[in-house]
């Protein structure tokens, strides 16, 4: 298993837990690395890369979410993926 599997097999776990929300009515918006981990893989995004700062609607209010690039790619595909 590859890891691009294993994070998309996390995030979808992580979706269907309610620990992450669905992509739905977000706000996303580019920005730079501010060494927050990242909420799909977890690791640290440095201040030399890109960072998505998403700011998603909750049932406990508005939460913001620091993605990588590819990871918010892979957070769209799955939370399509289960009706997001
Ligand atoms: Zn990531």
């Amino acid at each position: 298993m590859d890891d691009c599997t294993q994070l998309r097999q996390s995030i979808r776990s992580q979706l269907q837990s309610g620990r992450m929300p669905l992509a739905a009515g977000y706000q996303v918006y580019e920005t730079q690395g501010n060494g927050a981990s990242c909420a799909c893989c977890h690791r640290a995004i440095p201040g030399n890369d890109v960072r998505y700062e998403v700011d998603c609607p909750t049932v406990e209010g508005p939460i913001e979410l620091a993605m990588h690039p590819d990871c918010y790619e892979l957070w769209l595909t799955e939370s399509k993926k289960l009706g997001g």
